[in-house]
């Protein structure tokens, strides 16, 4: 059984966008998972605001459309209110590492069980080139012409000092790769991030720069338990820039540590009366 996520919203992304590896990787990803364990109606997916956005009207899923940075938020409300969805956000560098930043670390540290996909071109680019938190030192964008004075932000060092507890970096010309690793992120119980190197071809072009240093981690060369060794292999290096699970453990999710009433229990759920009291 196959499940169709083709929506009838027309595809603006620039041709050759790294955009279009991570739709498809999360049609095919979520095409082998619903064929197994999951159903679409299960499913709840939430975006920020910039072109990563935009993969929201392209999957025909449920959702809601959140405002800059607050993903994670979203996705929590949903969470409390049925921890039995599974939930999905999409994110930007300029979304969730500068507005959200406070959120995404807080969900880090709470286990929320959900899986946020981080768009990362290391630019701003619906606004049409801005330095954003993960561009490089120097870079030369329209608000920085003589260069950033800024070092870039990590986001895997950041996640790793919040506690996530399934941190991994893919690469938009290795979608297979990604396919496999989302598949896991999404079956992992707690907070699954995954940093996306996403080539932005109209105001950041680093196809060449990833073809020519992105390689696999391996099991054998990588072991994922091991927080100080996720740390070094996240570190920058200028000639090798590995992709793959960093890190992972298992321990109580944020709905799971949730005293009081159970978010399960309807009668907690009935918002009836509340909106014919608004109405
Ligand atoms: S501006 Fe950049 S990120 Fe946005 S759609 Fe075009 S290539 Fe993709």
């Amino acid at each position: 059984m196959s499940f169709d996520l083709e929506t009838d919203a027309t595809n603006t992304w620039c041709p050759g966008c790294g955009n279009f590896s991570v739709l498809r990787g999360i049609k095919e990803g979520l095409g082998d998972l619903f064929n197994k364990d999951y159903m679409k109606k299960d499913i709840v997916i939430s975006a920020g605001i910039g072109c990563h956005a935009k993969i929201f009207d392209y999957l025909d899923l449920n959702g809601f459309y959140g405002l800059h940075g607050r993903v994670p938020p979203v996705l929590m409300g949903v969470k409390i209110a049925n921890p039995d969805l599974t939930v999905i956000g999409f994110a930007g560098d300029g979304d969730i590492l500068n507005e959200g930043v406070s959120h995404l670390i807080h969900a880090a540290k709470r286990n929320l069980d959900a899986t946020i996909i981080i768009h990362n071109n290391r630019v701003y680019a619906l606004t049409t080139g801005q330095f954003s938190p993960t561009s490089p030192k120097g870079f030369k964008g329209k608000s920085t012409p003589e260069g950033s004075p800024e070092e870039p932000l990590n986001p895997l060092h950041l996640l790793i000092g919040s506690n996530a507890s399934f941190i991994a970096r893919c690469y938009s010309g290795e979608r297979k790769h990604f396919k496999e690793t989302f598949k896991k992120a999404v079956r992992h119980k707690g907070f699954s991030v995954i940093e996306m190197l996403q080539p932005c071809v109209a105001f950041y072009n680093t196809w060449d720069y990833y073809n020519d240093r992105v390689v696999k981690l391996t099991e054998s060369d990588h072991d994922p338990t091991n927080k100080q060794l996720a740390w070094k292999e996240a570190t920058y290096q200028e000639d090798r820039i590995p992709i793959g699970i960093f890190y992972k453990e298992q321990r109580k999710t944020f709905t799971e540590n949730l005293t009081g009433p159970k978010p399960t229990d309807k009668k907690q759920r009935d918002i009836k009366k509340l909106l014919k009291k608004l109405s």
